[in-house]
């Protein structure tokens, strides 16, 4: 009897546990397994904050995606997902095409610009590998150059974050941190520099525990953030962005640096390729499939699962990403043995703790609130826990955060 093929797409959070636990639970006589992934390396999305403010290294939040999988169980593509056709059961890349029996759709989420216009041209983001890179190098430009002009643009030492949910709030963590280095080592003023994050909704990390924001939003104001709560970016230009509070009439704000940080949608491929979905999200079954397409699994950013007790979505985490793999994998190994009593998912919270730079946070971990230093060693435990599901100490050792103390 042929092998069945499983196919995964994206080697992010979702797609590596689903890789990593399938080449576990699946023999090489039983079925073919194929990970495709546009880079070779993997990157912690959870950790971009850091290098996009510069304070930790581009290379250090990645890592090779060979190094992780068992090259003898799966066959590892670079390439990049054009389209999937669901209903030929084949995916199409950009340098061929493969066909698939049981396909995975892990590719991550995208920014979520609600039609804004200007911010796809002139904001930067916070997204993957190149935007971080491209957004420390710009912000240190700024910086590099502010002295080199004889009439000086104040505007340089400006910078706009949009949105203050988790990644705005971990970015201005970093970013202040951050500062005092650069105006060190571009002689600058740091009176001259001007953080500001604008926010639409009535509070910092809406739906988050007010007391945990009040000390989130205190500490950034101390390291020189300024908030605009209820107010809304309305548009991005290349001088910088209009604002409005309410119905209130918009105004300017001069910016050479604006960081659109405001919420993910799914991935561009899901539309594109014709499934039913809601900001770029496949609402899945209990069993993480799309309605319809019994051998289509989508987890991670693109997919969306609602949490009964308050009827909303979940919201786009790591944590949910990782969860889903492990319970895809299982489910596949269950089908290629022909049992078709699948799973469903269930999601197990444990919690969430925002950084506010390297040795402070916020968060609720099992029910129990933390700030500062406690707060900060958790948020490290849990990058490293993540290291270490997908592979193993040797992983953790080569990539984990043991500055804890
Ligand atoms: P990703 O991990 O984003 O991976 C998607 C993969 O698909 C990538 O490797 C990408 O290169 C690849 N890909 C994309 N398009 C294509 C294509 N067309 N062809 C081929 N490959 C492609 N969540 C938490 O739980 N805890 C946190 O502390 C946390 N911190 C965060 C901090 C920041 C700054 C950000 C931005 C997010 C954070 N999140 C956090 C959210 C979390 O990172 C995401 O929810 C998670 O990365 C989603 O996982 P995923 O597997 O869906 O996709
Ligand atoms: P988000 O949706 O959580 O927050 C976006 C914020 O932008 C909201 O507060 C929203 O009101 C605001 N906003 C939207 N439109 C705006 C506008 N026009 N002007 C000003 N503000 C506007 O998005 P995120 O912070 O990018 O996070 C994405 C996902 O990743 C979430 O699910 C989040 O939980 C997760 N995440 C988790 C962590 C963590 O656990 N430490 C860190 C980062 C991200």
């Amino acid at each position: 009897m042929k092998k069945p093929k499983i196919v995964i797409l994206g080697a992010g959070y979702g797609g590596l546990m689903t890789t990593v636990r399938l080449q576990k639970q699946v023999g090489v006589n039983e079925a073919d397994i194929v990970l495709i992934n546009k880079n070779d390396y993997h990157y912690e999305t959870t950790w971009l904050h850091e290098a996009s403010a510069g304070t930790l290294h581009h290379d250090r939040v990645r890592y090779d995606i060979r190094a992780v999988i068992d090259r003898s169980k799966v066959d590892f593509v670079q390439d990049t997902v054009v389209e999937i056709k669901k209903d030929e059961k084949k995916v199409i890349l950009e340098n061929g095409e493969v066909e698939y029996d049981y396909l995975v759709i892990s590719l991550g989420g995208e920014p979520e610009t609600f039609g804004i216009q200007g911010l796809k041209e002139y904001a930067f983001g916070i997204t993957n590998v190149n935007s971080s890179r491209q957004l420390r190098e710009h912000i240190e430009y700024q910086f590099a150059t502010y002295n080199m002009e004889a009439e000086k643009n104040d505007n340089r030492l400006t910078i706009v974050v949009g949105g203050a949910g988790f990644t705005g709030i971990e970015f201005l963590g970093e970013l202040t941190n951050r500062i005092p280095e650069l105006c060190r080592e571009y002689d600058i003023d740091p009176h001259k520099v001007k953080i500001l994050c604008v926010e639409a909704a009535p509070t910092v990390l809406p739906g988050f525990d007010p007391e945990l924001v009040k000390y989130a939003v205190s500490q950034l104001e101390r390291k020189g953030v300024e908030f605009l709560i209820g107010t809304a970016i309305k548009e991005c230009t290349p001088e910088g962005i209009f604002v409005a509070k309410g119905d209130a009439e918009p105004y300017e704000i001069k910016a050479e640096t604006v960081v659109w940080a405001a919420g993910v949608r799914g991935n561009a491929i899901i539309e594109k390729s014709g499934f039913e979905a809601m900001r770029g999200r496949v609402k899945v079954t209990p069993e993480l499939r799309v309605p319809g397409y019994e051998d289509v699994f989508v987890i991670g950013d693109s997919s969306l699962v609602i949490n009964e007790e308050i009827n909303r979505p979940y919201p786009p985490t790591a944590q949910i990403s990782m969860q889903q793999g492990e319970n895809v994998a299982a489910n596949i190994a269950r089908l290629v043995r022909n049992k078709q009593d699948l799973v469903p998912f269930e999601f197990d919270n444990k919690g969430t703790v925002c950084s506010l730079g390297e040795d402070d946070a916020i968060g609720v971990v099992f029910g129990k609130k933390l700030t500062g230093a406690k707060a900060s060693f958790m948020k490290k435990v849990i990058d490293n826990r993540s290291l270490f599901m997908i592979g193993g100490i040797g992983l953790l050792l080569k990539k984990g955060k043991f500055n804890v103390f």
